[in-house]
């Protein structure tokens, strides 16, 4: 299996390569030359499995020879050992053809906990054999950030910088980053949003010298190696609900758009996917693109589901990779049109493509907490700001396919957002117990300026050598 980069001009790499390497040197992101299928009769066979064995079987064509069965299936045994529910990724019925799938059982309580785990092991695995050390650099909205320090916190080759945007991430999440006591772990709070946390990384891994000195790796949603631990909660929920012999819809909330893409790879190899809907909040970019064909920012305002508040939705790119036919000179010009003048617009003949597999909606502040709300009140499920904005979007797109069951992605934990749970339904949610003590652990963490060269002086100054 070899992996391609969506702008045509970077090296073509294996598996493990793609996935050390993250961001490819031409800026774009790493695919898969070919999407492996699986027939009706395999996809079949994953009824009654175990969520890790589903996991093998749908990562293993993937890997290529990267890494032997027996640690593949050794790292996704520890990736999920943790988690706090046997099922790893349960589904919870909350109206006749509606359905949550509950990723938020992980060590850090959301669903970017189902790749990271995964990737943390299969990294360690391949650094080792390497005898290499790497300085892992994220930015984060909040849930990446905690579940990357989750995974690497304590590995002998790694260093794990964090990026937030400082005062924008919730009180949970922010603990969850500043708390871990390992030497290797460095939470820095970024005077911006999280686009300007993002963008900083961007430019760290554009500057070859820098990268090459520290060992730069990523481990956001960029990292192909992410996005494909993601597709397996797809399969898991659909076999559920009957595939391959009934089709299913997913409505996902977004922001950088991995797990949603993850869904388009899940259909790209046969999965029977009828739509896959678009959840945004406020910040709506992406439903605007998939309405007028029109990518503008606007600038970003922070909402109560914060891990959505996004302009520049990296994974998007690989969505439209694959509608523009796989044209590397076109996702390039269209991503330098987003760096010069701020827009792109989407040519018809992509548009058509998109819309063949996306649909897509928007939920306002007011209406995110009226849903919490209702959801409460009609199914006794607490949902936090995220999965509720996924839920409203979800009810227009049941309205207009009916048939077709509906899985929304819960994709956070009520109690990582207590207080706008709590003003939409007079109820503090509460940490599971394992994490109860989390406000009494001291915070260590760095402020530092919206600026490339101040970032890269403290991650030299700060990495172990
Ligand atoms: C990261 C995140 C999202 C958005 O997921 P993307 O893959 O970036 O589209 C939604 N909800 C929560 C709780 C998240 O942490």
């Amino acid at each position: 299996m070899r992996y391609i980069s969506t702008r045509g001009q970077a090296p073509v790499l294996s598996f493990g390569e793609a996935m050390l390497t993250g961001l490819a040197r031409d800026g774009g992101l790493y695919v898969p030359e070919t999407v492996p299928v699986m027939t009706a009769d395999e996809i079949a066979a994953l009824a009654g499995l175990s969520y890790e064995e589903v996991a093998f079987r749908v990562m293993r064509p993937f890997t290529g020879d990267t890494f032997t069965e027996a640690e593949l299936k050794g790292a996704i045994a520890r990736a999920y050992a943790g988690f706090g529910h046997a099922a790893r990724a349960p589904l919870k019925q909350l109206a006749p053809n509606h359905f949550l799938l509950e990723l938020f059982h992980g060590p850090t309580l959301a669903f970017k906990d189902f790749a990271m785990q995964v990737i943390g092991q299969l990294f360690q695995i391949e650094l080792a054999k390497q005898g290499r050390r790497i300085t892992i650099v994220g930015a984060t909205s909040g849930d990446t950030g905690s579940a990357a320090i989750e995974a690497f916190r304590g590995l002998d080759n790694v260093d794990v910088f964090i990026l937030f945007p400082h005062g924008r991430v919730s009180e949970v999440q922010r603990r969850q980053m500043t708390t871990p006591i390992e030497g290797n772990v460095h939470a820095l709070a970024v005077e911006g949003d999280f686009d300007d946390c993002q963008g900083k990384l961007k430019d760290m891994f554009n500057d070859f010298a820098f990268r090459d000195e520290v060992g730069l790796a990523g481990v956001n949603s960029i990292n192909f190696a992410r996005v494909l631990a993601q597709i397996v909660y797809f399969f898991t929920s659909a076999v559920a609900l009957g595939a391959p012999h009934r089709k299913v819809s997913f409505t996902v909330p977004t922001g950088n758009f991995g797990d949603i893409f993850a869904g388009f790879l899940a259909k790209e190899m046969g999965l029977p996917v009828e739509r896959l809907v678009i959840a945004t909040n406020q910040n709506d970019i992406l439903d605007r693109c998939l309405k007028a064909g029109d990518y503008t920012k606007h600038g970003v305002t922070p909402s109560i589901s914060p891990s959505m508040d996004i302009e520049v939705s990296s994974n998007f790119e690989r969505a439209l990779f694959w509608a523009y036919g796989k044209d590397g000179a076109a996702i390039s010009a269209l991503m330098d049109e987003l760096k010069t003048k701020g827009s792109f617009t989407v040519s018809a003949n992509a548009m058509a493509h998109l819309r063949d597999t996306y649909d897509s909606g928007s939920v306002g502040e007011a209406r995110t907490l009226e849903v919490i709300g209702e959801t409460l009140r009609e199914t006794g499920e607490l949902v936090c700001p995220h999965s509720a904005v996924g839920v409203g979007v979800a009810a227009g797109a049941i309205d207009r396919d009916p048939g077709t069951p509906m899985v929304t992605l819960a994709t956070a934990h009520p109690a990582k957002f207590p207080d706008a749970v709590e003003e939409a339904t007079g109820i503090r949610p509460a940490l599971p117990p394992r994490m109860a003590d989390l406000f009494e652990r001291p915070e260590r963490v760095t402020r530092v300026a919206n600026d490339l060269a101040a970032l890269e002086a403290l991650i030299r100054k700060e990495r172990r050598a």
